[in-house]
């Protein structure tokens, strides 16, 4: 089968010729119809220094998709052959005290679809069972795709109670977009995101987010006086990693404010921690999505009318896998899909 493949320890992805996968008892195999790019897959592309610590090679990369399944193995009897599909690409150990107590997505041995076990850039995906998650037919194969990082938005933006709550979302990237759609949707008082990249401010304001503001340009300060903030921030999503977003959330935060953190930081970076004191926030790291509650609160989510297609600025051919990746390089981007059909 075709696969984009990281086949060497240096930049790029490969379009090559892999065996299919062969489904053990417990896994299903799955036909690919559409995948999206993850910042981690460019990450990949780019071979930096996680990528390298992190992923074996060879290994077919991606982990966004949605599919059908056509085959699975002797013990798997929860779906059918036919049924269209997308998946958690966390597989954890179920043995493990958070697993055996329910809680998969604090497993301790959490293995990656596309990061450590090959992935979904690939004619077919091969994956146990109870990775499965069925997509009601209302949803379309596109959204559907990129219902991995939506899940990351929505885990981070329903870790705390948002109703009536004021929120800073700090990053305009897909997810933080998603995220504060979610806040403004559940009922959320006032909702504020933040970059410096014009593409994604603009893309945040076409998208319908209540306040955007242009922190290379503008005072967060300054805006929050605008729109009748006298106070600070209830509820605090990082989206960014960006250490100046990071310290200005706490700065902008209220007293007893919550943050939630889902943004990779490249490098450690200070943090004035008595101000964390003082002003006694609560912090929680956000990594995936629950398992698998987010699946379910997600998919109600966009049948009740969450609308995140606006979100997808390219539809693309998988053959035309390189200026996917150029798009997701050059920031000038919001999510990028690629058809594995026609
Ligand atoms: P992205 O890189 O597309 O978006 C990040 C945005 O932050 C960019 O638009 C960038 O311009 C903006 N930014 C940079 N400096 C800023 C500043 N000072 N203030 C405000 N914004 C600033 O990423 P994404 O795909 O939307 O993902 C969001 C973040 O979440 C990334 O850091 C990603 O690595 C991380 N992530 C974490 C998990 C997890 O499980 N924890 C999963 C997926 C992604
Ligand atoms: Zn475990």
């Amino acid at each position: 089968m075709k696969a984009l493949v990281k086949a060497r320890p240096e930049e790029g992805l490969w379009m090559q010729n892999v065996p299919v996968p062969e489904p053990g008892p417990n896994d299903v195999l799955i036909k690919i119809k559409k995948t999206a790019i993850c910042g981690t897959d460019v990450h990949i592309w780019k071979w930096d220094e996680f990528s390298a610590k992190t992923v074996p090679v060879p290994m077919v990369v991606g982990h966004e998709f949605v599919g059908e399944i056509v085959d699975m193995g002797a013990a798997a009897r929860t779906y059918r052959i036919g049924q269209r599909v997308s998946g958690e690409g966390h597989i954890v150990c179920g043995t493990c005290r958070n697993c055996r107590a329910g809680r998969g997505h604090l497993c301790r041995n959490t293995k990656g679809v596309g990061v450590n076990r090959p992935g979904a850039f690939a004619e077919y995906l091969c994956i146990p069972e109870s990775n499965v998650v069925p997509i009601p037919e209302d949803i379309p194969d596109e959204i559907a795709a990129i219902f991995d990082p939506l899940g990351n938005a929505v885990h981070t933006a329903l870790s705390f109670d948002l109703v009536g709550e004021d929120v800073l979302v700090t990053g305009a990237g897909p997810i933080g977009i998603m995220g504060a759609l979610v806040a403004q949707k559940v009922g959320a008082r006032k909702v504020v995101i933040t970059d410096i990249n014009p593409y994604r401010l603009d893309l945040a304001r076409r998208m319908g987010v209540q306040h955007v503001v242009d922190v290379g340009n503008e005072t967060l300060r300054d805006v929050m006086d605008e729109i009748g903030m006298t106070e600070g921030f209830d509820v605090g999503l990082e989206m960014s990693g960006a250490a100046p977003a990071m310290q200005q959330m706490i700065a902008r935060m209220n007293n007893g404010g919550k943050l939630a953190l889902l943004g990779i930081a490249p490098t450690e970076f200070p943090v004035d921690w008595n101000t964390v004191i003082f002003k006694m926030l609560q912090i929680k790291g956000i990594y995936g999505r629950e398992m698998y509650e987010t699946w379910y609160k997600m998919i109600a989510l966009v049948q009740s009318g969450l609308d995140v297609s606006g979100l997808i600025t390219h539809r693309i051919h998988i053959d035309a896998f390189e200026q996917g990746f150029a798009a997701m390089i050059s920031g000038n981007s919001g999510k990028v899909v690629m058809d594995w059909e026609g």
